[in-house]
């Protein structure tokens, strides 16, 4: 892609409305547009990395055995009414009537809708688990949406929703989904930790977030450090196997301050563990029994004759909040550089040929380059306007793909200057260059 072609309107300077780096860059760099307090538009830079996000959390959905459905935005009012949530919810809820006046919603979660889809098809215990997601927008009419897409109203998420014969099965589905999401986060070259957390209006007794440590984060937390040693590489998708993996994190005091208490804190953790600070919520997962199957007649055949309510349990991964998530996580703002993990890269390198009137070798030689990279699968953006090299590296350093290859009067031959960002560059040729790109692109 030419940059003189790509619809991405960078901005000279930081917008000042913006507060948190993520803002700052995603308005700075046009990956977003806001259109009303809270809803935005996702331009084609925005729209590529939460793409790609969407993608690794779909897959590892799919790893656990989840099957992906698509459920609308708009829904009715009488699943709500049987669950009792519909006056509760309160304004968060956007209610809306059609031309019957018929009351209907703009869904803020999916629990009512996704047990009425079972309800009306599964009826034995033989067909169970059943593990269902989606991937659509919410809408929830925050108080005060701020700090971008990291809190608006409406917003891109996954949530999933489990179904089972027994608290004990149940459970075994609970801890697929919290390794498949200590995985997908890995993928994202984020650190998330899982910690105890409160169920609010969704309801239940088992719960966990998972919280990135950030200073701009909204939640704050209580943790032992030895947590963030905690691997999971060896767990398999067994039962013992992720009880295990849940012990090993629940081994260690870590909450958010809605389950905190300070005696159990000092008690648990010697001083030099502790660490009191605020992280963003990336997902958050639910245990809640029959709490919905109950009220909505949600039942199945068991072996012996008898009925029961199924046992459900729901999981949210805010992919829209992640592209922000991940902007906190990396992006140094202080020097203007932004680098993308490459599994979520908008693209994998940027070419900048040094460019003027009278002499347009570098930009042929980086369209000769291009052809090589596309062969190979690699996603370039070309710099192809004759803007002077420090504002051309500025305006990369600020889109930020993991790597660049400069092409000026130096690079002679097969030689190219090549830098990972945040490294020394390299004089290396081509051959070269891609398969340090492709190793990076197999590991994610
Ligand atoms: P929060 O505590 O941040 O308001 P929540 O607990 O209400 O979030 P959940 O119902 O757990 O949210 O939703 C699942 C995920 O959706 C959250 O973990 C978060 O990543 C994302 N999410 C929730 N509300 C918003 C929002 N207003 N804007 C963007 N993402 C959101
Ligand atoms: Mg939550």
């Amino acid at each position: 892609m030419y940059i003189s072609k790509s619809f991405i309107p960078i901005l000279k300077n930081n917008p000042s409305e913006a507060k948190i780096k993520s803002h700052q860059l995603m308005l700075r760099v046009g990956m977003i547009k806001q259109s009303s307090a809270g809803i935005y538009s996702w331009l084609p830079l925005g729209f590529k990395v939460m793409k790609k996000i969407e993608n690794i959390v779909r897959e590892e959905q799919n790893k656990i055995g989840a099957q992906e459905i698509l459920m609308p935005t708009i829904q009715s009012s009488e699943i709500w009414k049987e669950s009792g949530r519909y006056e509760d919810y309160g304004e968060e809820m956007l209610r809306i009537k059609d031309r019957q006046n018929r009351e209907m919603l703009y869904g803020p979660t999916n629990e009512e809708l996704v047990t009425d889809i079972f309800r009306s098809s599964i009826k034995s215990y033989k067909s169970l688990p059943q593990l269902l997601y989606h991937i659509q927008w919410k809408f929830r009419d925050e108080i005060r949406p701020r700090f971008g897409i990291m809190r608006c109203r409406e917003f891109y998420m996954k949530d999933a929703y489990s179904f089972d014969i027994s608290d004990d099965e149940a459970l075994f589905s609970y801890n697929k989904f919290f390794l498949s999401y200590l995985k997908t986060f890995k993928r994202l070259d984020l650190t998330a930790i899982p910690m105890a957390a409160d169920t609010g209006p969704i309801g239940g007794n088992l719960s966990h977030e998972f919280i990135i440590l950030a200073e701009t984060g909204e939640s704050k937390i209580f943790t032992d450090k030895r947590i963030f040693d905690v691997d999971n590489e060896d767990t398999k998708l067994e039962k013992k196997s992720l009880e295990n993996l849940r012990k090993k994190y629940e081994q260690f005091y870590s909450v958010t301050d809605e389950k905190f208490n300070q005696e159990e804190f000092e008690k648990k953790v010697s001083e030099k563990n502790r660490l009191k600070t605020k992280g963003i919520e990336v997902g958050h997962i639910f245990y809640f029994g029959d709490k919905y199957s109950k009220p909505m007649g949600g039942s199945v055949d068991l072996p012996g004759g008898k009925k029961d309510f199924v046992k459900m349990g729901s999981y949210g991964i805010g992919v829209s909040r992640l592209v922000g998530a991940i902007i906190e996580a990396k992006y140094d703002e202080k020097n203007e550089v932004m680098k993308w993990p490459i599994s979520v890269a908008p693209y994998d390198l940027a070419v900048i040929p040094m460019i003027n009137k009278n002499d347009t070798s570098a930009l042929e030689k980086a369209n000769k380059i291009n052809i090589e990279l596309k062969k190979n699968n690699i996603e370039s953006i070309i710099d192809d306007t004759d803007e002077n090299f420090s504002s051309k590296i500025k305006k990369m350093n600020l889109i930020g793909a993991p790597f660049q290859i400069i092409i000026g009067k130096q690079s002679d031959g097969e030689l190219l200057e090549f830098k990972e960002i945040g490294k020394e560059t390299k004089k290396i040729n081509l051959t070269q260059i891609i398969k340090i790109i492709k190793e990076q692109k197999v590991k994610n």
